[in-house]
């Protein structure tokens, strides 16, 4: 079936396009110098929206 293959092929696209753009987020958020916002149980950075979970 031509279909699952097109589909297949989008899968593939799709999930090096994920690779990427986590890799573009993750060096974002490594150069960032973080403004943390404090919630009940995590704190998000208002700049690149990083969140951490805060631990007591
Ligand atoms: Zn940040």
């Amino acid at each position: 079936m031509d279909r699952v293959l097109q589909i297949k092929e989008e899968i593939k696209q799709l999930e090096t396009q994920l690779d990427q753009l986590k890799l573009e987020l993750t060096a974002i958020q490594k150069n960032c110098e973080h403004t943390f916002k404090s919630n009940h149980y995590v704190q998000e950075c208002t700049k690149c929206h990083m969140i951490e979970s805060l631990n007591w």
